[in-house]
C-alpha cells in the first residue's frame, strides 16, 4: 500500500454533508486519511461519508451533531474517536448566514450566527483538543471569510468571521507547545449552496450572480469548494508544520476594501 499525505490521520470536519466541508472531507480521504463527516442531518452525513468511503476506499463515518449543543458535540467527538481510533485534525467549517441590515436584524439572526460559528468552533475545539494534547499532535483549521473585513448586510456573519480570526491566533498561542497547529482560511466567493441562497435572496439567478461576482475577482472566476479544500489540506499537512496562527485568504486576489 502506498503511503499518502494523510495515511493514518483521523480528520473531523463539521458541516461536511455538502459544500466546502464535503470537498475537504473528500480531499483528506483522497490523500489516505480517515474522516468523520459531522452535520446536522444524520442521513445527509452518512450519505456523504458512504460516498467518500466508496470513492477513496478509506474509513469515513457520518455523525449527526448540532455544533452549538455541548452535549451533542462531546458525544460526537467521542463517537468519532472510538470509531476512527482518535482525532488528529479538526476543521471548524459548519456555518450559516442570516443576512440583514442592522435595523432589520433580529436578536435571533445575531444569536444563531454567533452560535454556529463562534460557540460551535469553541465547543468542537474544546472536545477535540483533549485528544490532540494527549498525543502531542494536532491540526485545527477554522473557516473565516473575506466578510471579516466588513460586508454590508452581514453584520452578524462578518463579526463572527472576524471573531474566528482572534480565536485562531489565541488558540495557536495556547496549543502550539503541544505540537498543535491552528490556522484559519478566509475564502472569498465560493460556489456552494450558501452563496446560491444569497443569490436567490437578492433576486438573482445563481449563474448570473456567479458571473457578476467573477468580474470583481482578479483571477477572473469565482471559487469552487476544492479551491478551499486544497488549502485546508496543505495547512493540515506536515509540510505546513511551521505555519501557526495564520489567516490565509483564498479569494482569487489580494484583499482590498470592497
Ligand atoms: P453550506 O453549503 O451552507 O454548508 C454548510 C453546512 O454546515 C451545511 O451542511 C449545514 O447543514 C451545516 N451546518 C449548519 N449549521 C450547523 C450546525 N449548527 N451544526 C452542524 N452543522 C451545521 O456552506 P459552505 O458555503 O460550504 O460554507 C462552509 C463554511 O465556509 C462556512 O463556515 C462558511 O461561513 C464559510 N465560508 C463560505 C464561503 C462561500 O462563499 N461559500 C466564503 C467564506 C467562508 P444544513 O444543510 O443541515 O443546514
Amino acid at each position: 500500500m502506498t503511503t499518502k499525505r494523510f495515511t493514518g490521520r483521523r480528520a473531523v470536519i463539521t458541516g461536511a454533508a455538502r459544500g466546502i466541508g464535503l470537498a475537504t472531507a473528500a480531499r483528506f480521504a483522497e490523500d489516505g486519511g480517515s474522516v468523520a463527516v459531522i452535520d446536522l442531518d444524520l442521513a445527509a452525513a452518512q450519505e456523504a461519508a458512504k460516498a467518500i468511503a466508496d470513492e477513496f476506499k478509506t474509513v469515513a463515518v457520518g455523525v449527526a451533531c448540532d455544533v452549538t449543543r455541548k452535549d451533542q458535540v462531546e458525544a460526537a467527538i467521542e463517537e468519532v474517536a472510538a470509531k476512527l481510533g482518535g482525532v488528529d485534525i479538526l476543521v471548524n467549517n459548519a456555518g450559516i448566514t442570516r443576512d440583514n441590515l442592522v435595523h432589520k436584524m433580529s436578536e435571533d439572526d445575531w444569536d444563531m450566527v454567533m452560535g454556529v460559528h463562534l460557540r460551535g468552533a469553541f465547543l468542537c475545539t474544546s472536545a477535540a483538543q483533549r485528544h490532540m494534547v494527549a498525543q502531542k499532535y494536532g491540526k485545527i483549521v477554522n473557516l473565516s471569510s473575506t466578510s471579516a473585513l466588513g460586508n454590508r448586510g452581514q453584520l452578524n456573519y462578518s463579526t463572527a468571521k472576524a471573531g474566528l480570526q482572534g480565536f485562531t491566533r489565541s488558540l495557536a498561542l495556547e496549543l502550539g507547545r503541544f505540537n498543535i497547529n491552528v490556522n484559519a482560511v478566509a475564502p472569498g466567493f465560493i460556489d456552494t449552496e450558501m452563496t446560491q441562497q444569497t443569490a436567490r435572496r437578492l433576486g438573482h439567478d445563481p449563474e448570473e450572480y456567479r458571473q457578476m461576482r467573477a468580474k470583481n475577482i482578479a483571477i477572473g472566476r469565482v471559487g469552487v469548494p476544492r479551491d478551499v479544500a486544497n488549502l485546508i489540506a496543505f495547512l493540515c499537512s506536515d509540510e505546513a508544520g511551521f505555519v501557526n496562527g495564520q489567516i490565509i485568504y483564498a479569494s482569487g486576489g489580494p484583499e482590498t476594501r470592497r
